[in-house]
């Protein structure tokens, strides 16, 4: 069922100033973006998307609490990380904590980028979730538009997943980046034995 604008927002007040609600995070991946970079799936979505690859991230329920200090010290702490991705759940409802995490990333040299099912155009208006527009000026790439399993593109080669999503690189440097291995799937095992299968057709597991 659907959730209502009050409901989302009293949840997301349950969230600590500082932190992030997180659905799962990976080092090192090669499928979310250009390079190696750390992964951090945000919990919550009020989409509903068909087809979805993360149904489970869509509650906004408390998964993992994570301090943006943590977090940062994590993705900074592996040296082959060369960027962030965000990716979801909606990662612009947690802007506000995200956009420190970004301004603190890029002072270190990493290149940032996001999912969104919001569309740029929603996100530079005045109805965007609080902060949006601080995130966006650190992302030097986003890749907008929600999954419409419709307009599923089943190509391995496209980097997006259904034809309404677009790839805006906002820096210039990555222009002849875009080429990520869309088509591969990873498995990272963590120590504790858990496990997250990302990529092209993949689910956060
Ligand atoms: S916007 Fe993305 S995470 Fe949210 S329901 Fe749609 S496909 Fe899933």
């Amino acid at each position: 069922m659907s959730k209502t604008k009050i409901d989302l927002y009293l949840q997301l007040l349950e969230i600590p100033p500082g932190h992030l609600n997180i659905m799962g995070y990976v080092d090192e991946s090669e499928v979310n973006g250009p390079g190696k970079r750390a992964v951090v799936w945000l919990q919550g979505c009020q989409r509903e998307c068909e087809a979805c690859f993360n149904p489970k991230s869509w509650s906004f329920e408390i998964n993992q609490l994570i301090s943006v200090e943590h977090l940062v010290e994590k993705i900074l702490n592996n040296s082959k990380n060369t960027g962030v991705t965000f990716s979801g759940g909606e990662p612009f409802w947690q802007a506000p904590a995200l956009t420190e995490v970004a301004k603190k990333v890029k002072a270190a040299g990493l290149n940032v980028m996001s999912f969104t099912g919001f569309t740029l155009e929603k996100l530079q208006s005045e109805y965007a979730p609080a902060c949006s527009h601080e995130l966006l000026a650190y992302l030097d790439i986003l890749i907008d538009g929600a999954y419409v399993k419709s307009l599923a593109i089943n190509d391995p080669n496209s980097l997006v997943s259904s034809s309404n999503q677009w790839v805006h690189d906002f820096n210039p440097a990555l222009k002849d980046k875009l080429d990520w291995a869309s088509d591969q799937i990873e498995i990272h095992i963590h120590k504790d034995g858990s496990r997250i299968i990302t990529g092209f057709r993949g689910s956060l597991e």
